[in-house]
């Protein structure tokens, strides 16, 4: 891998990477049609990470579908695709010596539900960007959480990479495109849009006179209603920390466990309708 990148870059192009997990869809997609804009060798990772999955039948349920996901890379126009296997990226498995530890935006919303679940996404990033060296990462605003973290990594660790956000995809009616969909059943992928709505509410219901509290426990209805669990709703600052006025408000975020399946989406405070990116590509 590192040879071949080598002479990618004596032929002077830039690295361009797109870590996922696979399972891989439209949302990954636009992400490799953003690094294509850029122009130089498209990398796609596909790494299912143990170290992020605090849920031992999370890691085990999670998608995995590398015979499509291949053909589809191609399809798309990704150049290389880098496959490693759990040996390769943790060498000294379970008795590791290094692992970063992710500061207290980590211990935050989704991390709070997960613990070690961002350790364990910064250490497999970070070995990532040393065995790529890419010139540009592409992450996507669905996982807005870890974007600030990946951020943050990269500013603390001295990385000389430019990360990339890159605007979330959904489905026509507006669910976020994730891997975790397809383990919904067909009533509870219709029900599931409560999430995006509930967050669109929240945007919508931001004004001068914004009694945040309120807010969120009226959205938190709208997914109750549907039968499923809240994990967290909030109305953040740019510190990832809840707003404390509309003026400072930046992002809504929210997280639902449908079943055993855990959603999440996010959307900005700035337009209200920034739930309409429906990729316009099929694969
Ligand atoms: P994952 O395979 O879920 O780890 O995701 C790999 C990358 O794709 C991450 O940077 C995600 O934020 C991004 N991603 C996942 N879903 C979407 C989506 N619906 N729209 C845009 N980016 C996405």
């Amino acid at each position: 891998m590192r040879e071949y990148l080598a002479t990618r870059r004596r032929a002077g192009q830039q690295i361009l990477f797109v870590p996922t997990m696979g399972a891989l869809h439209l949302g990954h997609f636009s992400l490799v049609e953003r690094a294509k804009e850029d122009g130089g060798e498209v990398l796609l990772s596909i790494f299912v990470n143990p170290t992020q999955f605090n849920n031992p039948e999370d890691l085990e349920k999670y998608p995995r579908t590398v015979g499509e996901d291949l053909a589809a890379a191609k399809e798309a126009g990704v150049d290389s695709v880098f496959l490693p296997s759990v040996e390769e990226m943790y060498p000294c498995g379970d008795k590791a010596t290094v692992s970063l530890k992710a500061g207290e935006m980590a211990e935050l919303w989704c991390g709070a539900s997960r613990p070690g679940h961002f350790d364990g996404v910064l250490t497999v990033v970070s070995a990532l960007f040393h065995i790529v060296g890419p010139d540009k990462a592409y992450f996507g605003e669905k996982d807005w959480q870890q974007l600030q973290l990946i951020k943050r990594l990269v500013l603390e660790q001295h990385f000389p990479i430019e990360i990339i956000s890159c605007p979330t995809m959904r489905e026509a009616d507006g669910l976020a495109m994730s891997s975790r969909n397809v383990r919904l059943s067909a009533d509870e992928r219709l029900k599931a849009l409560c999430l995006s709505r509930a967050l669109e509410f929240m945007v919508k219901g931001l004004g001068d006179k914004a009694v945040m509290p309120e807010l969120v426990e009226k959205a938190r209805a709208m997914i109750e209603t549907e039968g499923f669990e809240v994990d967290y709703l909030a109305v953040i600052n740019d510190e990832l920390c809840p707003a404390g006025s509309a003026a400072e408000a930046v992002r809504v975020l929210g997280a639902m466990n449908v079943g055993a399946v855990r959603l999440i989406d996010n959307i900005s405070c700035g337009s209200a309708d920034s739930v309409a990116n429906v990729f316009p590509f099929k694969l």
